[in-house]
């Protein structure tokens, strides 16, 4: 998985889970299943597939808050019960025996299975795949998933295998879909995505088809989105050396996910954030992610972690194979830079004190994704390519399809180099300090580094005296050293930054552009016609930064750079478009026969209709201009029981202060009845209390 923010690790509860692990080994679980968009439950039928390790008289299956419908009768004296989070299988079980059985089922998960817009879609990892398909929550289980789906026939299904077979129903209003995996995997990696998708296949050198998914409304933004697709997955196999082990991939986008991606087998879902035109590419793109979720396939899917302990085996891995690929895409001295960044990170969070060992179940994600990046990157300088990656080849091939430890891993780097790697452990593996000079002695061996510590170095200095260096550093026209140069001039005095500044403008380079609209602080009448030229830079970011500065720095235009930039929309959270509806909203005389419109559709972006990220920026600047309503509100209230944890709470920290306006309050409570459930529930325990 790929997050934004603070990974929580699951801890598998050893106790319980290895005794069943001894006991039976689940083998196949089909399903064939209807998900009602209406109830939002799920329900259908379950054939299980076991052998047994030892006699017993029961097994089970984890199934939060599911209902058992009916039992198949032909199952030799077996029986289905249902308690709270299982499904127990009973029956006299011998050691060593198949059997299978099979009951239907129904459950209306209270998670994981998320109804958004017209989309539904899973997030399963750590163990919640059980709230909405009965399998087994212990990773160390691996299961061979055939499921099928019965759905509206407007509908396409994203899921787990390869697509064996479309049934249409008599009546044509239902497609009955039907997938098969060949090779089994953990419970938390299935996956299930419905929605109106186009799709685009591609294929691997190797001849993995690759299916593209987006929305049929961008199918202009699938080229840039998925850039570089192809390139990353031969690139992967190429470096990995194991050919990719599944028999598909697939990636699709979705609305209000929670994180930026999750590496589900063969089905990768990401944040529809992600989703840009050739201009956003620019900024913000998909890349990483896209390879973060498909080195997964390998390191994760393919070989597990055995336990929260190793987590770092599956996000240390994804995350630097990743660097990888992009080093690949954009060269040597973006990866150098981003293992610059992720360092700089590592090392503020190790000088506070709060450094964590990679093989603490409880390390942060910064931990388990950059610091097992920078292990492995020290590793393979330490003990050279060749040996690093016939290390990795033997780790894989020997434990494909099975589960691993860190010792799995370390005991085939031992037997592929002669080189001593004890110190190596005790540095990377179980140290909590970051090691920060073998971090920055591995980058100063980048002559792009060199160059910009020489740059950075400055930051401290007198502008008259740094003048020359600075204007060689933007002329270099190095994207990070240029940026770092136009960063020191913020705050200088514009006489001696002006000329500086002019050179930055003209740079062909797009980031030292883009560096000058976001860091300058007030554009002088001199820098004007080459601010303005900025208006039509090929970046959301730069566009909407420039917009802003030029409409506060010269009142007099305000009108022509609002006419300039009407029809921008920027990314897919309408960034360009809400910062230009609140500046023509504010700018006085600008449009007045229009003004009540543009209110209106900054108030409809609140809405359940958009994603949440177009609606925080929307709240955020109605907050703002202050131009809440009771439309706005309910919005709001809708917002702060939100599934997005994130959206939620800031949904909820913007409720609690505008209720402190009793007059808000009040009005709350007068409708407080034609809110839904769970919407009442949060208002009366929170925000209506006396
Ligand atoms: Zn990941």
């Amino acid at each position: 998985m790929k997050q934004l923010l603070l990974l929580l690790v699951t801890l598998s509860f050893f106790g319980s889970y290895a005794q069943q692990l001894d006991v039976v080994d689940f083998r196949e679980i089909r399903a064939n299943l209807y998900i009602s968009p209406e109830n939002k439950t799920v329900e259908g039928g379950l054939q299980v597939k076991f052998q047994m390790l030892k006699d017993a008289d029961s097994v089970y299956l984890d199934a939060v808050n599911m209902g058992r419908v009916s039992l198949d009768e032909d199952y030799e004296n077996m029986r289905v019960e249902a308690d709270k989070d299982k499904f127990w299988l009973i029956g006299q079980f011998k050691k060593a025996r198949e059997y299978e059985i099979f009951f239907t089922y129904r459950a209306k998960p209270k998670q994981t299975l998320y109804f958004s817009g017209d989309q539904i879609w899973t997030q399963g990892q750590g163990k919640y795949t059980s709230h909405w398909l009965p399998s087994i929550d212990d990773m160390n289980d691996k299961i061979e998933f055939d499921l099928s789906f019965l759905v509206e026939s407007d509908k396409r299904v994203v899921t787990n295998g390869a697509l064996k077979s479309l049934t249409v129903r008599e009546d044509e209003s239902l497609v009955v879909w039907n997938f098969n995996m060949d090779q089994p995997m953990s419970s938390y990696l299935v996956a299930l995505v419905l929605g109106n998708f186009s799709k685009k296949t591609i294929q691997s050198e190797s001849g993995i088809p690759i299916e593209l998914y987006f929305k049929p409304e961008d199918s202009l933004k699938a080229e840039p989105t998925y850039r570089y697709t192809q390139e990353i997955f031969d690139f992967l196999e190429a470096e990995i050396g194991l050919p990719y082990p599944w028999q598909n991939y697939k990636q699709v986008p979705v609305r209000d996910f929670l994180y930026a991606g999750m590496e589900n087998t063969t089905a990768t879902i990401f944040s529809e954030a992600f989703v840009v035109d050739s201009i956003g590419f620019n900024d913000r793109n998909y890349v990483n992610v896209n390879a973060h979720e498909l080195a997964h396939h390998w390191f994760g899917n393919l070989v597990t972690e055995t336990s929260g302990t190793h987590h770092w085996l599956q996000e240390g891995f994804a995350t630097y194979y990743a660097h990888l690929a992009e080093k690949e895409i954009f060269g040597e001295d973006y990866f150098y830079w981003v293992m610059y960044q992720s360092a700089e990170q590592l090392k503020e969070l190790s000088d506070q004190g709060k450094g964590e060992s990679l093989l603490d179940p409880k390390a942060s994600s910064l931990t388990f994704y950059e610091k097992g990046a920078w292990a492995l990157h020290v590793l393979s300088e330490k003990i050279g390519d060749e040996a690093f990656r016939k290390a990795i080849r033997s780790y894989l091939q020997k434990h494909k399809f099975k589960n691993v430890s860190t010792e799995d891993f370390l005991s085939e780097v031992r037997s592929s180099t002669t080189v001593d790697i004890s110190e190596w452990e005790q540095d990377w593996l179980q140290q909590t300090a970051f090691k920060e000079m073998q971090a920055y002695n591995s980058l100063s061996e980048s002559e792009f580094m060199d160059q910009y510590f020489q740059v950075s170095t400055l930051r401290t200095g007198q502008l008259s005296e740094k003048k020359d260096l600075l204007e060689e550093a933007i002329a270099n026209g190095n994207d990070f050293i240029g940026q770092e140069a136009v960063y020191q001039l913020a705050g200088e005095n514009p006489f001696v930054s002006h000329d500086l500044y002019e050179k930055a403008l003209d740079s062909d380079n797009l980031y030292i552009r883009q560096a000058v609209a976001i860091s300058m602080e007030g554009v002088t009448e001199r820098l004007k016609p080459k601010f303005e030229r900025l208006l039509n830079d090929a970046s959301y970011v730069t566009i909407e930064a420039a917009l802003f500065s030029l409409w506060n720095s010269f009142p007099g235009d305000r009108a022509r750079y609002l006419d300039q930039t009407e029809s921008v929309v920027g990314f897919q959270d309408k960034n360009v478009r809400q910062l230009w509806l609140a500046l023509a909203i504010i700018t006085p005389d600008y449009r007045m026969e229009n003004k009540s419109e543009f209110v209106q559709e900054l108030r409809e972006y609140t809405g359940a209709s958009y994603s949440f990220e177009i609606r925080q920026k929307a709240f955020e600047y109605l907050a703002e201009l202050q131009l809440y309503n009771d439309a706005v509100i309910d919005n709001l209230v809708n917002a702060s029981v939100h599934h997005n944890w994130r959206f939620r709470n800031g949904a909820r920290n913007m409720l609690e202060q505008l209720s402190e306006d009793t007059e808000v309050k009040m009005s709350l409570k007068d409708r407080l009845e034609q809110y839904s459930e769970n919407e009442k529930q949060y208002l009366i325990s929170k925000i209506l209390i006396e």
